[in-house]
């Protein structure tokens, strides 16, 4: 297969935690703006999402109701700008060109979202970060990388994960666990596999967006698969 032009990368927030399971770990920055580097340099344009789990999730903020879920959700989508932020000063110390685009209007901190806009950054070879989730409460950041992979026109979409892949159970509890190379969408929303939430797995199949499942603490993968190599993923299409 061909090497991907344009490509999307979501990073979970629980990724950017590391062994510490909350916050932001910087050795994690650093790799994952080393990993992005080696795509540029081979002149891949690059959006990121970033989850904000590892800060707060609305629904886990809104669980004894003292806050409601739509208060929780928007704490969420702020925890992604965090995250954002300190993902661009990780690239930007890595000599790499970014912006990040905020869904949510915050002027003084980050450029607002414009798709035009975006597209004309990852032409230029930066890289975008898009921020603060869909804007919209009742969505995960899961949802928004799938949206903004379709509205850039990515030709793909990486869920880049602490794991190698899919499982057809929870490799953790299951030691007959069998790994997925390629599954279709409908297999992908199942509950015991759940690649992404059903939203968000449903908006990649009605737009045919490819989505990669792979491990991004594997050194040199995020490029590998790029190229076209998927024998170290799972490929949900
Ligand atoms: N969120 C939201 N709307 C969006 C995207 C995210 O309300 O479009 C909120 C939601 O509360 C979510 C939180 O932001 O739980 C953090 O995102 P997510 O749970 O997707 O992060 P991840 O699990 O990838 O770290």
């Amino acid at each position: 297969m061909d090497t991907q032009k344009r490509v999307l990368i979501k990073f979970s927030g629980e990724a950017l935690a590391g062994q510490n399971g909350f916050g932001i770990e910087n050795s994690v920055l650093k790799y994952i703006a080393s990993e992005i580097k080696k795509l540029i340099s081979n002149d891949i344009e690059v959006g990121i999402v970033i989850g904000g789990g590892n800060i707060i999730r609305g629904v886990s903020a809104a669980r004894d109701g003292l806050i409601k879920r739509t208060s929780g959700d928007h704490m969420g989508m702020l925890a992604t700008v965090i995250n954002a932020i300190a993902m661009q000063e990780a690239l930007e110390s890595s000599g790499l060109d970014v912006r990040v685009q905020s869904a949510i209007q915050m002027e003084a901190f980050c450029e607002t979202y414009i798709m035009r806009r975006a597209q004309r950054h990852l032409d230029k070879k930066r890289v975008v970060i898009f921020a603060a989730g869909t804007g919209n409460p009742y969505f995960t950041t899961d949802t928004t990388a799938i949206l903004r992979a379709i509205e850039i026109q990515a030709q793909v979409i990486i869920k880049a994960t602490k794991v190698n892949g899919v499982y057809d159970k929870d490799p953790h509890k299951f030691e007959d666990a069998k790994f997925l190379s390629t599954l279709s969408y409908d297999e992908a929303m199942k509950d015991e596999i759940k690649v992404m939430d059903n939203t968000a797995i449903a908006l990649a199949k009605d737009n045919k967006l490819p989505i990669i499942v792979c491990n991004m603490f594997e050194e040199g993968n995020l490029l590998k698969i790029i190229q076209g190599d998927y024998s170290t993923c799972s490929v949900v299409k």
